[in-house]
């Protein structure tokens, strides 16, 4: 079914109106639309009409980790998440790093029919940090790979780094950076550098080791004239960084977490792993830095860094846990209750974080579009209202890594679209 009579929705928070899909696209907005026969009609009284969220940011673990996630579970979880497109990182096993691996991981995305998976290629051969991978093959294979990563290690090598950017710059491509120097901290850091890190005896990351490569890599992209990406942004240093970067025009974007918009280093007190993420949680200060700055677009989108991981890798001694959390079912509401009932951001700056800007970045052009006629139905309907409470054994998700579990918010997700197909929609109770 890619033919939908959508009711009564509020288009992006403005006035109430219907929405004929025909054939994926949008055909027609507006009252009393000439509806063919047999089209299937959803009452959206109520309900708010965005552009589907993409996720520049999210780890799918197929290939190699499938006891994690799959491209299927994945796909699911993003699709009851409202997304219509998500990025999938080039840390899995073997590494997304030739055109073959990224056109697996795109036609494994396309058989779930759920969301289109986009793969991220890696910078460097096996993420190893030394030899390029095949850059260009991967752009110019079928998977049509525009944004590259070795996500979950910094490409820590200015070199290297300076090299990735004049290859990508040839095609219009961007290198997404995890910003993060290795060398100013020990390879068993495990949370924030600070007091409280040294009360817990905990190794730390201070905050400059993100700073000082997002500084260098602002450079480096001058220099080069090409593009750079600053992965999960978290300090308020890193900010500052960023925000001097634009002032200057450099090419240079950025992306905030859900989860440091809301969690903070305090979190980490208990030892518990489910809180453990690189780059790790920060003090308030750095919170409400990261809050500004998706207010006044300094960060320009938000993306999950759904990092799905098995029990047996999480259930250990803090400093031994695996990195990361799920985040992609949760985003919305993370965001819609920190930002938009918050009355920082309205649904129209919501939506530009999570669909537009992020699209714009990644280069998909039939995502993030304004809701107008003739633009892909790739779409999500909000309920605004509805109050959740997050329970991690309901997940769609492989793994249970959730630290959103028991948490409530106001604002879900209704009902995603793909290209005209229902997707995903809340579960109703009576
Ligand atoms: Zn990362």
């Amino acid at each position: 079914m890619t033919n939908l009579h959508i009711t009564g929705a509020t288009l992006l928070g403005g006035e109430a109106n219907d929405v004929l899909v025909l054939e994926g696209q949008i055909a027609a907005i507006g009252g009393g639309l000439d509806v063919p026969q047999g089209v299937e009609s959803i009452d959206a009284d109520g309900l708010a009409l965005l552009p589907g969220f993409v996720d520049l940011h999210t780890h799918l673990r197929e290939p190699g980790r499938e006891d994690a996630e799959t491209i299927a579970t994945g796909a699911a979880a993003a699709a009851f998440g409202g997304f219509t497109a998500v990025l999938a990182m080039a840390n899995t096993n073997p590494v997304t790093d030739t055109a073959e691996a990224a056109e697996r991981v795109l036609d494994l995305g396309r058989a779930t029919g759920l969301v289109d998976v986009q793969p991220i290629g890696a910078v460097t051969k096996g993420l190893a940090g030394e030899e390029l991978a095949e850059l260009a093959l991967m752009h110019r294979s079928r998977a049509n790979v525009r944004v590259f990563s070795d996500d979950g290690r910094c490409v820590h090598d200015a070199r290297v780094m300076r090299r990735a950017l004049e290859y990508v710059r040839a095609f219009g491509g961007v290198v997404s950076q995890h910003s993060q120097d290795p060398d100013l901290a020990g390879s068993s850091a495990c949370c924030h550098e600070g007091e409280l890190s040294g009360r817990l005896g905990l190794p730390g990351w201070p905050a400059v080791a993100e700073s000082s490569i997002i500084a260098r890599d602002a450079q480096l992209a001058q220099h080069t004239g090409s593009r750079v990406h600053v992965a999960h942004v978290t300090t308020a240093e890193g900010v500052e960084v960023v925000r001097w970067a634009k002032a200057r025009g450099i090419d240079l974007t950025a992306e905030v977490t859900p989860h440091h918009l809301l969690l903070t280093q305090d979190l980490v007190s208990g030892y518990d792993p489910t809180f453990k993420v690189n780059p790790p949680l920060r003090p308030s200060e750095d919170v409400e830095a990261l809050r500004a700055a998706l207010v006044d677009g300094t960060i320009d989108a938000v993306a999950t860094d759904h990092a799905p991981h098995a029990r047996h890798d999480k259930e250990h001694a803090f400093v031994d846990a695996a990195f990361g959390m799920l985040g992609l079912e949760t985003a919305f509401a993370v965001v819609h209750d920190t930002m938009v009932l918050s009355g920082a951001l309205d649904l129209a700056g919501l939506a530009d974080r999570m669909s537009t800007a992020p699209a714009r970045i990644a280069g998909l052009s039939d995502h993030g579009r304004a809701l107008e006629v003739g633009a892909p139905a790739n779409l999500v309907l909000i309920d605004t209202e509805a109050n959740q409470t997050v329970d991690a054994e309901a997940s769609h998700s492989q793994s249970r890594n959730n630290p959103w579990h028991g948490m409530s918010f106001t604002g879900a997700v209704h009902t995603t679209i793909l290209r005209g197909r229902v997707t995903a929609t809340l579960q109703e109770h009576a």
